[in-house]
């Protein structure tokens, strides 16, 4: 069998500060102990990818300097339409994770369900998300996650036209590290140590 991947993906840390929740998000924040004991147990495997979606503020404030400590990277799917905005991270934090060698990948401008969106409005939402993230770190976007992992063969085949390396879904499960399409595991609030470490050995 191929060597296969793990993708973890995690949404923010401890709580969303100046918002509240947003629709179902709340099941997604994780513990900042769970987040350490998460990256100690990745720090020397090199067959697992972790991600942290939506900008929230924990991006830079906690998630950054624990990647640091242990040597790790992450990719960092942001909406560009939220930059600023209460909770989130701003134009400045979004160039200080990628100057830390942080990819950015796009996670839609304003982060809607791609499989309710006319092709106007689908390529506003990801195609504008794209140009702006690029313009704001001077670096090519090449991949992005799917908000809400919702998506259908419409999705995927006009996804399949923008040339992204990788797409990341919420599927969960192992991943081929060359296939387009990438599952990810997300991490949950009422995931203990145990329960990573049982997702680790998917592998
Ligand atoms: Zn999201």
């Amino acid at each position: 069998m191929e060597r296969q991947i793990i993708n973890l993906g995690f949404h923010g840390i401890g709580h969303p500060i100046g918002r509240d929740f947003g629709p179902g998000e709340r099941d997604y924040w994780v513990s900042p102990e769970l987040l350490r004991a998460t990256l100690d147990a990745c720090a020397h495997r090199s067959d697992v990818s972790l991600s942290f979606d939506d900008g929230n503020w924990s991006d830079v404030a906690v998630v950054m300097p624990a990647l640091r400590e242990r040597n790790l990277t992450a990719t960092f799917f942001v909406n560009v339409g939220r930059l600023g905005s209460p909770g989130f991270i701003d134009r400045h934090d979004l160039r200080e994770l990628a100057g830390a060698g942080m990819p950015i990948g796009n996670h839609g401008l304003s982060h809607l369900d791609l499989t309710r969106l006319d092709p106007a409005k689908f390529e506003h939402e990801v195609t504008q998300g794209r140009r702006l993230l690029e313009d704001l770190t001077g670096a090519a976007v090449q991949t992005l996650a799917i908000a809400y992992g919702a998506y259908d063969d419409a999705v995927l085949e006009r996804l399949r036209r923008l040339d992204y390396q990788h797409v990341y879904t919420s599927d969960g499960g192992c991943a081929d590290p060359e296939a387009w399409l990438q599952p990810r595991e997300h991490l949950k609030a009422q995931h203990t140590a145990l329960d990573v470490a049982r997702l680790l050995t998917q592998s």
